[in-house]
């Protein structure tokens, strides 16, 4: 073991990691974050850029379990389950489908509010302290639709939002295209929803966070961590492909890769993959003040430094199953159903990432309590870049034995069993 005094090690250097990593580092703690890969190279890397602390609704609604038919029969479809993946799924879906129960809807919401409701403040605050505020844009996101009925279908989740206090407004028609032009006049409504953000270079924002870590001390750290080292019990640091290194706690913030560490202490953490995937558009040709949301295809179009990333689908399938072109290829449609004259001139390739996903929506975030000594950040599924920030506040509050200002049981690993 190294003859260093032991600190904190964060696991994982995506953007959740990195945003932990920048809160203890702030609070005077010396952290090493360790990472086989280069940091936010994962989800973190090619996400939608939406700080959508607004975003309490579940993914399981009331009446989910109606799409999963939908889900299996068509591979164009924006949700997306292989059939050869359905007999490993199945565990997870039955949680997934539980978790859409009404007064689940509520507890969840309530928590996601409490968790990242003021994320925009406190990535607005990371960013500004980084000399990095240009990077943040706080012009709101337009959710597209058809018409009413088509907007019905999403009525649920806006009132819920609106109960947590979301501000929204309704544009009809011309309003729409007079806030938006270029759009298909296929769709006839949108939801201006105010109070939320982008980042316009997801990238950049999570190297930010690293950046204002490694300012206060912290390291980083090109390895694999292989176990969880343990002594008398407690956490006493991790197993890496370069060798122990001891550590006073640790931080478990490997995205989808978490839950295996965690399995040798009898947590079995039902975290599964919702692969997503973008294109890049480098001269669209069309003007967005803020990323637009087609409801219909659950897609997103992000304005973002260097384009327009076209960002969306939700795929199952595990984390070695090869990408699908045509799902970026859906993508490509998806732009010339929104903005029928957008550029797809230069438009190369195409990305995918892993959402480390629960199936109550709910991330992981806190004290694991067979284990003194390690915490949990990761699982925040469709909403990590929005939750990195407030994550790495409220944990780094609990490690350094402050009270943390919301309550953490909702998020703990033992939640399931
Ligand atoms: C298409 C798409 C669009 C999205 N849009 C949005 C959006 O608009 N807004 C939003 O808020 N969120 C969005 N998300 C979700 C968001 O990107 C993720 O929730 C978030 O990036 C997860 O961050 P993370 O740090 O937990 O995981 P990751 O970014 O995946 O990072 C995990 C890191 O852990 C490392 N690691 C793995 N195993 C080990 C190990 N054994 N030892 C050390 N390190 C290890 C990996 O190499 C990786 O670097 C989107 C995701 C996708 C795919």
């Amino acid at each position: 073991m190294e003859q260093e005094r032991p600190g904190i090690i964060v696991i994982g250097a995506g953007v959740v990691g990195l945003a932990v990593a920048w809160h203890l580092a702030r609070g005077g703690v010396r952290v090493t974050i360790l990472d086989p890969a280069a940091p936010a190279s994962g989800a973190s890397f090619g996400n939608a850029g939406a700080i959508s602390g607004g975003s309490v609704a579940p993914l399981a609604m009331p009446g989910v379990l109606k799409q999963v038919p939908g889900m299996l029969r068509n591979p164009r479809g924006a949700l997306r389950i292989p059939p050869a993946y359905l007999p490993r799924l199945l565990p997870w879906l039955a949680r997934f489908v539980a978790a859409a129960r009404p007064a689940e809807v509520e507890r969840i919401a309530a928590a996601l509010h409490a968790l990242q409701g003021h994320a925009l403040d406190v990535h607005r605050q990371m960013l500004a302290e980084e000399g990095a505020s240009h990077l943040l844009r706080e012009t709101g996101h337009l959710h597209l639709y058809f018409d009413a009925a088509h907007h019905a279908k999403d009525a649920a989740a806006f009132a819920l939002r609106r109960r947590f206090g979301q501000r929204f407004e309704i544009l009809e028609g011309a309003q729409l295209h007079a806030i938006q032009p270029g759009l298909s006049p296929r769709y006839r409504l949108g939801v201006l929803v105010h109070d939320q953000g982008f980042s316009t270079d997801p990238h950049a924002h999570a190297l930010a966070f690293l950046r204002g870590a490694e300012r206060r001390g912290a390291r980083l750290l090109r390895a694999r961590a292989q176990a969880i080292i343990t002594e008398g019990g407690r956490v006493a640091g991790v197993a890496t492909d370069g060798g122990p290194l001891p550590a006073a706690q640790v931080v478990l913030a490997a995205g989808v890769w978490s839950a295996a560490l965690l399995r040798p202490f009898g947590y079995r953490i039902p975290l599964e993959s919702q692969r997503g995937y973008h294109i890049h558009l480098p001269n669209p040709g069309i003007v967005l003040e803020r990323p637009v949301v087609a409801a219909d295809r659950k897609v997103f179009l992000t304005p973002m430094a260097s384009g327009l990333r076209v960002a969306g689908t939700v795929e199952f399938g595990g984390l070695t199953r090869p990408p699908d072109p045509r799902r970026a290829a859906y993508l490509l449609e998806d732009v010339r159903r929104v903005f029928p004259a957008a550029s797809t001139a230069g438009t190369e390739g195409f990305w995918m990432g892993h959402r480390p996903c629960l199936p109550d929506s709910l991330p992981v975030v806190g004290p694991v309590a067979r284990v003194p000594g390690l915490w949990c950040a990761f699982g925040h599924g469709h909403l990590g870049l929005t939750g990195s920030a407030p994550t790495g506040a409220v944990l780094a509050q609990a490690m350094l034995g402050q009270r943390p200002n919301i309550d953490l049981s909702p998020f703990a690993p033992e939640r399931f069993g």
